[in-house]
């Protein structure tokens, strides 16, 4: 799935935090599907290598607009998918055709280049995409695609989590990694978790469901949860049973980044290159089994004033 960031030039920030900072998404469309954008914030670009996080639907069985994201290219970054109901269909440049369910995860990572398509298989359909920046060391790497079905689980005080990138004590995710980095899926019960967390870690929460307390900060679906560094320990407390939200964290990548549109590079001639790669399909992006149509791109600003 994809969606247009704005402002074009997103760079890698780090305001320091005295406390845990609730901050709220921003609400647009991706492929017919009403998103919450949680990340990028305000003064906030990444959280560890973690740049973009869309908090997708919800999507009923009557929706006469069901999600068609079509063939669009990815540059340097990873993408995970997570759904929370429903199912969907992948499709990429490297021939990969994959279902994928809740509780599974997808991880397409695209180095120099890939293309793929996604479209919603039952409904009703809620999830999440997630993209994770690749470090210099890996970006320029061929591109691969990852699906896990096998995710280990952990049991919490008052949670039940599912470590789907990274690790938590016990519980280490199969799924590659560039950098450092923790994805996990807390089920919550009323009352208080205490997570485990990485002192050298950046994190954030995101509500999916209910209302939580992120140390002393009030933080809603929609709205996510900025914790200050230097935390061995993250507690987080439901109001209700039925609570749920993602953990987030990471090293700090270290590395200025560029976003614009589905890409993420080091500088504007980057994204221009690949802009013009796509649009005049060359093999860096090669074409996805399809049926939908593809997604041309817009043209980048500093290109159209050149015109
Ligand atoms: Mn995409």
């Amino acid at each position: 799935m994809s969606g247009p960031i704005q402002p074009p030039d997103t760079e890698c920030e780090d305001e320091p935090l005295a406390r845990v900072e609730a901050r709220e998404g921003r609400s647009t469309e991706v492929g017919g599907l009403p998103v919450a954008r949680v990340l990028p914030t305000k003064g906030r670009r990444t959280v560890g290598a973690w740049c973009f996080v869309d908090l997708l639907g919800p999507m009923d069985a009557v929706d006469p607009d069901p999600l068609e994201v079509g063939p669009h290219p990815h540059i340097g970054l990873s993408t995970v998918t997570w759904l929370l109901e429903g199912e969907a269909i992948h499709t990429d440049s490297l021939g990969t055709e994959q279902a994928i369910r809740p509780g599974q995860l997808n991880l397409m990572t695209a180095g120099h280049g890939i293309a793929h398509a996604e479209l919603a298989a039952a409904l009703p359909f809620r999830g999440v995409q997630l993209w994770v920046a690749q470090p210099e060391r890996t970006r320029h790497d061929q591109a691969r695609f990852e699906h896990l079905d096998d995710l280990p689980q952990l049991e919490l005080d008052h949670a039940d989590a599912l470590v789907f990138v990274g690790a938590l004590p016990g519980a280490t995710s199969p799924a590659r990694t560039d950098t450092e980095l923790l994805g996990v899926d807390l089920q919550l019960r009323r009352g208080t978790t205490v997570v485990p967390t990485d002192p050298g870690y950046k994190l954030a929460v995101v509500p999916l469901e209910g209302r939580l307390k992120v140390g002393e900060a009030i933080v809603e679906p929609g709205w996510i949860g900025l914790v200050p560094t230097g935390v061995d320990e993250l507690p987080v407390e439901a109001e209700h049973d039925h609570g749920r939200a993602l953990v987030l964290g990471g090293t700090p990548l270290g590395e200025r980044i560029q976003m614009w549109w589905n890409f993420v590079a080091r500088d504007r001639d980057e994204i221009s290159d690949a802009y013009r790669q796509w649009r005049d399909r060359t093999d860096r992006f090669a074409a996805v089994p399809s049926r939908l149509e593809r997604i041309e791109a817009p043209v980048p600003p500093w290109m159209a004033a050149e015109d």
